[in-house]
């Protein structure tokens, strides 16, 4: 894209940091979508949040739909968190030895779902879905795993295989550097294709330990699984003794405090959780049945841990805004905000014969440069389409509105939006389309 319709932001600051940033790391990045490959211009360094504002090393101000990727379903700096973090912080930062802020914010999790028993803190999402793994293969003592098409469970090894996220926005679907061994241990299918499932199962039943999948798929756009669909993965798991884990490190306490299991009102063995419930600061989980999680060391021969797991500061903001997502109706106005939101986005699309779809589910969302009304797996996106985000980003950072930088990622509305700051992001991108159609 060489012109927009708008004057470019000014970047002079972002782009000297970034330079610099280059020589330190691969990429001038530590985790690659942040580069702006597959969109226009340097990256911008981000100096500020408040609400759901925040501003770059120039000083250009955006209304933020990335959220950090998730977890600020409080919107940024939210003084509540804030104030907690500041408090604990005042008596030490590490202690690697167990603290009441661990009770504290694990009653918060079991207390409100109904199928979590027991749980283990970790400091990352990807650590989550690795232990999760582990602890499958040695609860039934099986090997292989399943995993979905487009699905991305973080950096593991053995679940770097046809993932979404930075490997698809890049162009390649798997990681270099996974050993065949562990590759050959996974076995991939198409989200939403039964017959796929059921032959997967015919041909290794006795060595599925789990299929895994991402409770609703946001990583390669937003798939939205049919019921039906996720309900026979339910059956056919139990029939083989094979484990369900549900990760949800993006549904987690996003859709509601039970996540994509209570949307499609299923009970997954194992679940995964990440971003929200650290509040912005790195926090995972794992959890499940008290008679799988028992295996866990030192109670069981899993061996799974970490020096700064349960880390204090962490707990505190996963504690302060879990308190926030447990108010009553906390859920029920932002989902309703959400998808006021993305409905009349869809009318001005559809109004205007547009060839975009917007998907959304609570408050997540994704655009589409499709006419498919329905897209449930990761091959009925036209990668050529990117060109058409790239194309919607630059327009909209030069409106002030800030997305991730890869057109396969989901966006988050969160309670910090309000309904001015909406209408103001409606417009922007009421203008944007109109440049890119
Ligand atoms: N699982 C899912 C569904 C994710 O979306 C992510 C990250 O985006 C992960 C796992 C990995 O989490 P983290 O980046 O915290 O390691």
């Amino acid at each position: 894209v060489n012109s927009s319709s708008k004057p470019d932001i000014s970047r002079a600051k972002s782009a000297e940091l970034y330079e610099k940033a280059k020589t330190y790391f691969p990429g001038g990045v530590n985790s690659p979508v942040r580069a702006f490959k597959s969109v226009y211009g340097t990256p911008l360094f981000i100096s500020k949040g408040d609400g759901c504002t925040i501003w770059d090393a120039d000083d250009n101000q955006f209304i933020d739909f990335c959220g950090s990727w998730g977890p600020l379903i409080l919107g940024h700096n939210h003084p509540k968190v804030r104030e907690k973090v500041v408090s604990v912080m005042q008596n030490g930062m590490s202690f690697g030895a167990p603290t009441a802020l661990e009770n504290e914010l694990a009653e918060l999790i079991i207390k409100n779902n109904s199928f979590v028993e027991k749980i283990r803190f970790t400091s990352s999402g990807t650590e989550a879905v690795m232990s999760a793994i582990r602890l499958a293969r040695g609860f039934t003592g099986r090997n292989k795993i399943i995993k979905f098409e487009g699905c991305y469970h973080g950096h593991t090894d053995s679940l770097l295989v046809k993932a979404g996220s930075g490997l698809v926005t890049f162009g390649e679907t798997s990681s270099a550097g996974i050993p065949p061994a562990f590759a050959n241990e996974t076995l991939v299918l198409p989200l939403n294709d039964l017959n796929a499932l059921k032959e997967a199962f015919a041909s290794f039943k006795e060595d599925i330990a789990a299929v895994i999948i991402e409770g609703i798929p946001a990583n390669n756009g937003l798939l939205i699984q049919d019921k039906e669909y996720i309900h026979a993965l339910r059956e056919i798991c139990t029939e083989n003794k094979a484990l369900l884990i549900f990760d949800e490190v993006i549904t987690g306490f996003r859709l509601g405090f039970e996540g994509a299991a209570a949307y499609y009102d299923v009970v997954p063995d194992l679940v995964t959780y990440g971003k929200i419930i650290g509040g912005g600061l790195p926090v995972g989980m794992f959890g499940g049945k008290a008679e799988i999680m028992g295996m866990i060391s030192p109670d069981g021969g899993v061996y799974q841990g970490g020096t700064l797991s349960g880390n204090p500061v962490a707990m505190a903001a996963g504690i302060a805004q879990l308190t926030e997502l447990s108010k009553s109706g906390f859920y029920k106005d932002l989902n309703k905000k959400a998808e006021e939101f993305c409905e009349s986005l869809q009318r001005f699309a559809s109004a205007r014969n547009y060839q975009f779809k917007v998907f959304n589910v609570g408050s997540i969302f994704w655009f589409a440069f499709s006419d498919n009304p329905a897209i449930k797996t990761a091959a009925e996106i036209d990668p050529a389409s990117m060109e058409k985000y790239k194309v919607l980003h630059r327009e909209l950072l030069n409106r002030g509105i800030y997305f991730g930088p890869s057109g396969y990622e989901v966006g988050f509305v969160s309670s910090a939006h309000t309904k001015i700051d909406l209408e103001k992001a409606k417009r922007a991108i009421f203008d944007s389309l109109d440049i890119v159609f």
